[in-house]
């Protein structure tokens, strides 16, 4: 089976790379943020904001995750219920990465993220894909961009569907960053042999060309 690995920092614009890169390959993305959000809204939902270890343990223990598809379109189901509809609010995106420190957490979700590499040719995207998830994939890309520039992708991608202001995400862009790199497990680093693709100055289809051409010719 074939896999790429996509990594990297909040609206890095990984999730839309890796969409156009299926679409030119012909292969299935898994975005394994939607599972830790869809995780976290069944937490929230039991427990409430408050994150404590035996509550994660009390969840974990009957957690139970199914991942789908309707065309492109992937849907989570967290014990038979499906949370597309709140997974994306801003009070989630920093909830999940409150919870996804959590070693029993992430191994529930390491074993969704095999198990579709084992069945699919397919690019998973998220934060340890290349370092944990797939230490094999056949290409691994992280992808940055300037602080500014991701704030600003970020607020345009939901200032329409949410009421929430520039400074508040930047602000929860900077938690987000530095819950995700400074965790034991799983932290948020390139893997060694990745390939860093520094998008500030890059359009989308800029991003595509490069990876493209990196795939087409092996590897580094
Ligand atoms: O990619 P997205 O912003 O949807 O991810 C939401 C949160 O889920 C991240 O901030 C991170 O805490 C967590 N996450 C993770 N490992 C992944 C994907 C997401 O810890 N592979």
């Amino acid at each position: 089976m074939l896999s790429i690995a996509i990594d990297g920092y909040v609206g890095s614009g990984k999730s839309t790379l890796a969409h156009a890169l299926a679409k030119k390959l012909g292969l299935k993305v898994l975005d394994t943020g939607a599972i830790y959000r869809s995780i976290t809204c069944f937490y929230q939902e039991k427990f409430g904001n408050l994150i404590s270890s035996d509550m994660v343990e009390s969840l974990v223990k009957d957690l139970d995750v199914k991942v789908e598809f309707k065309g492109e379109n992937q849907i989570v189901f967290v014990n038979g219920k499906d949370y597309s509809n709140k997974i994306r609010q801003e009070e989630i995106s920093v909830l999940t990465s409150q919870l996804a420190p959590y070693i029993s957490i992430r191994n529930k979700v390491l074993a969704v993220q095999r198990n579709f590499a084992k069945e699919n040719d397919c690019i998973i995207e998220g934060r340890d894909i290349g370092t944990v998830v797939l230490p094999k994939a056949n290409f691994k890309f992280f992808i940055t961009a300037s602080e500014k520039t991701r704030a600003e992708r970020r607020f345009a991608q939901i200032r329409d569907k949410q009421t929430v202001s520039y400074e508040q995400i930047l602000q929860d862009l900077q938690t987000r960053d530095y819950n995700d790199t400074h965790r034991k497990v799983a932290p948020l680093v390139p893997a060694k042999d990745s390939i860093v693709l520094d998008t500030t100055n890059l359009t989308l289809g800029q991003t595509v060309d490069k990876c493209l051409k990196i795939i087409k010719e092996g590897g580094h």
